[in-house]
Parts: structure tokens; C-alpha cells; sequence
């Protein structure tokens, strides 16, 4: 089976993570999508997140409809997680993409990712590792240009410009196949939806609703979550 491993802070969920999952799913045939909701992401430290209780709810509603998506909790905080005690919590994605592989065996792996997050993956703890771990599947995201993939990968997997001649152009799109990296392209997405404008748009009284799931929408208003107070 082919597994994708959608990680974030989800805070909250939005239509545009949704619509990368489906477009995912659909262009490498995945059977399976695993939204992992981040405790504390190594490079999110500084800030202040919802409780993950509350966006792991709502990841929860957002994905309720669709069989083959599924919340999952290997990045969960060790009293919601189940796990037992000894076991060690995953920090690093690297660590969260290997928990996932040893649970399921023989399955093929791809983490999704949009292009603004991708732009950083040479800064990811054991980045190299995690290429050789799965396939990434990287997502267009308005503000960001897919032309830009090859030049964000970390230095020892960077390809000679030659070589990635047809990616450096505005559509950037198809399959970049290097030693090392395999990353599929998902360039006709172009989801205004983000997390930071919703949050910003709730604390001053707006509203974002329809880059939501109406399920999600209820919940932060009867939770009252991302108010200025
Ligand atoms: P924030 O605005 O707080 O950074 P976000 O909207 O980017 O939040 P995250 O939970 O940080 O949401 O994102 C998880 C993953 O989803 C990241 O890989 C991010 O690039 C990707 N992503 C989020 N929104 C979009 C979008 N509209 N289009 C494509 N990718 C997206």
C-alpha cells in the first residue's frame, strides 16, 4: 500500500490541507494519508500553539468524513498518546516517518508538504535521512514557486543546475528523480486557505469560515479558540 505521512500544527486544520491530501492521494495513488498533529515541531518552538488536545479535535472532525484519512497521534504528548511508558516519543519527523515505517511494515511511504515549508527542509533535523526514508510529494502554495524545489534541498542532494533546467521555469510541475530524492510536484494547487490568517482573522472579530470545514468551525466557536479576549 501507498502510506502519506501529512504532517503539521494544524492550528487549525483548514480546506487547503485538505485539498493537498486529495490532490496527494489521486497523483501518486496513495491509499492511506496520516495527518500527524505536532506536539511542539522543533522548528515552531518559540511559538504559541492552541492546545494540542484541541487541534487534534478538530483534526479529528475535519477528517471524519473521508475513510482513508486518518488523524493519528504518534506526535501526541505522552498522556494522550496510549503509548507505554518507555516508549520514546517522536521529536523529529525523521522519528515519526520511522515509527510509522516499523508499524507498517512493507508499505511505501511519501510525506506531503507545501512549497513554504519545503523552502526550510535543508534546516530539518537528518533531512538527507528523510529522503531516503520516502518520497515527497510537495504542494504549490500561493507566495512560494515550485521552480525553487531543487535549489531547497539540502546541499549534498542538490543537482547540477543541467539537470534541473526544466524544473526553473514558472510551472515547475511532474516528477524530480535524483539520487537520493524522489519528489512529485503538485503544481495546480493554489489553496489561499492558512492557518495564521484564520487565527489573525477570528481574533479580530472576522471570519474565515469557508477555508473551514463546517465541523471545525463549530468547534472553535463553542471552544471560543483563537479569540483576542
Ligand atoms: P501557519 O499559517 O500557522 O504556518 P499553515 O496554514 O501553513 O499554518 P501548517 O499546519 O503549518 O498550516 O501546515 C502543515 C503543512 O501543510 C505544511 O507542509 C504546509 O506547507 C502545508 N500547507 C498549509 N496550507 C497550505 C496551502 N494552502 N497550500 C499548500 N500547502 C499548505
Amino acid at each position: 500500500m501507498n502510506i502519506g505521512l501529512f504532517g503539521g500544527t494544524f492550528d487549525p486544520v483548514h480546506r487547503g490541507h485538505m485539498a493537498v491530501a486529495r490532490a496527494a492521494m489521486e497523483r501518486c495513488k496513495l491509499h492511506r494519508v496520516y495527518f500527524v498533529v505536532a506536539n511542539v515541531p522543533p522548528h515552531k518552538q518559540r511559538q504559541a500553539h492552541t492546545p494540542f488536545a484541541h487541534r487534534f479535535a478538530m483534526m479529528a472532525l475535519a477528517t471524519a468524513a473521508e475513510k482513508t484519512f486518518v488523524p493519528s497521534l504518534l506526535e501526541a504528548p505522552e498522556e494522550l498518546s496510549g503509548a507505554k511508558p518507555r516508549w520514546q516519543r517522536p521529536n523529529y519527523t525523521i522519528d515519526t516517518m520511522r515509527s510509522l515505517k516499523r508499524s507498517l511494515k512493507s508499505d511505501k511511504l511519501f510525506f506531503l508538504i507545501g512549497m513554504d515549508a519545503f523552502c526550510d527542509i535543508a534546516k530539518w533535523h537528518d533531512a538527507e535521512a528523510l529522503f531516503r526514508e520516502c518520497e515527497f510529494i510537495v504542494a504549490g502554495r500561493p507566495g512560494y514557486s515550485l521552480a525553487d524545489v531543487a535549489n531547497a534541498l539540502p546541499a549534498s542532494l542538490r543537482p547540477r543546475a543541467e539537470v534541473t533546467r526544466p524544473f526553473q521555469k514558472q510551472a515547475a510541475t511532474g516528477d524530480l528523480v535524483l539520487p537520493g530524492a524522489t519528489i512529485h510536484l503538485l503544481a495546480d494547487l493554489h489553496q489561499p486557505a492558512s492557518a495564521t490568517a484564520i487565527r489573525q482573522a477570528i481574533s479580530s472579530g472576522k471570519s474565515l469560515d469557508r477555508f473551514l470545514d463546517p465541523l471545525v468551525a463549530d468547534y472553535i466557536k463553542k471552544m471560543k479558540l483563537y479569540r483576542a479576549t
